[in-house]
């Protein structure tokens, strides 16, 4: 094919409409509460469906080169990773190099034990192991009422009905966290980068993974870049039609990545860690919602109000309207806080 016509081919069908065509593509896998297709020639997305199951609870997928086969996501279930697993022996019989956590939150590292049950590395961030044994295993089998004691103070101090609304959603996506803590069995990263060893490049043969740490979302998130493909699976590092959770999150360092993702080819498909494969417009979106997010954090600050007032007054804007923003105090409130962390008083 002559580049006039590859050209030619490329402009009529953009980053968006070649994802929209891929996820319509028939599934290689449909299990309900995923489904696992082909974005791209080696490479397949598991997209999960929490609504039918949080045996995955976060996107995922595939990498398969010729020598080698490199899954990215740890899952929130062992179930997740047994899937990837058998998604790696459908399209490969290449051994595989491991298995990638995108960060240390739970619903991306609590299926870790399925790859240690089948001795698949795991590869993350250094302070992965460390965030999993203070924020999970700490709490594992303790008394949890004291660890819930504070908001549910706060939302019986709360007289507006939303504030309180807001309030006792965060308690029960907290109580969620708890239920999920007690259900798993932690399994660590075994092969654990330090910040000197990143970027590592992995060549699978034919395609590369290059895993690059860029914390933002958290203190240890990675992305996995395959160049050959121009795919990127970005963990929680992009949000499809969603406030981001930002709990853990530097929001000015976020908005920095999210320059740097705008600056890839306009094709370059994204595997967010929830929601649909995008492209370069959900970047777009997600970097206008952070800007709103910052404008109300500055003009709180400059009319001296507190970050817990800045929590209270956000309005979401008619342009966002239908994005998901279920608990407020870990998507607004914890963004306010991160904004006057380095822009307040
Ligand atoms: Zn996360």
């Amino acid at each position: 094919m002559n580049m006039d016509r590859r050209g030619f081919l490329l402009a009529g069908l953009g980053g968006s409409a070649l994802a929209a065509q891929k996820q319509d593509a028939a599934p290689l896998l449909d299990r309900g509460f995923a489904r696992v297709t082909q974005i791209a020639p080696g490479v397949y997305g598991t997209i999960a469906e929490a609504s039918k199951g949080l045996q995955c609870g976060s996107n995922g997928g595939v990498i398969a080169g010729r020598n080698a086969v490199l899954i990215v996501e740890g899952h929130m279930q062992p179930a997740g990773a047994a899937l990837e697993i058998e998604v790696a022996r459908m399209v490969s019989k290449a051994p595989v190099r491991g298995a990638v956590n995108t960060h240390f939150h739970y619903d991306h590292t609590f299926g870790n034990f399925g790859y240690a049950e089948q001795h698949i590395s795991i590869l993350a961030h250094e302070k992965v192991a460390p965030l999993m044994k203070e924020q999970y295993a700490a709490v594992k089998s303790a008394d949890k009422a004291p660890l819930l004691a504070p908001l549910e103070k706060k939302i019986a101090q709360t007289g507006d009905p939303t504030g309180k609304k807001h309030k006792e959603d965060d308690l029960q996506m907290m109580k969620r966290m708890y239920e999920a803590i007690e259900a798993t069995t932690l399994a660590y990263p075994t092969e654990p980068l330090a910040p000197a060893q990143l970027p590592k490049r992995i060549d699978l043969g034919g395609l590369t993974a290059l895993l690059e740490f860029l914390p933002a979302h958290t203190s240890t998130d990675l992305i996995i870049r395959v160049p050959e493909r121009n795919i990127v699976f970005t963990g929680d590092l992009l949000f499809y039609k969603s406030y981001p959770v930002t709990i853990d999150a530097d929001m000015m360092a976020w908005r920095e990545v999210l320059e740097r993702f705008a600056r890839y080819s306009r094709h370059t498909q994204f595997i967010p860690g929830h929601g649909p494969v995008c492209g370069m417009e959900t970047v777009r979106d997600q970097s206008d919602l952070f800007d709103d997010l910052r404008k109300h954090a500055e003009e709180m600050i400059r009319a001296g109000a507190s970050a817990e007032e800045a929590e209270r007054r956000y309005v979401v804007p008619a342009r966002f309207r239908d994005y998901r923003i279920a608990y407020w105090g870990f998507r607004v409130g914890a963004a306010m806080r991160s904004y006057y962390a380095r822009l307040g008083p």
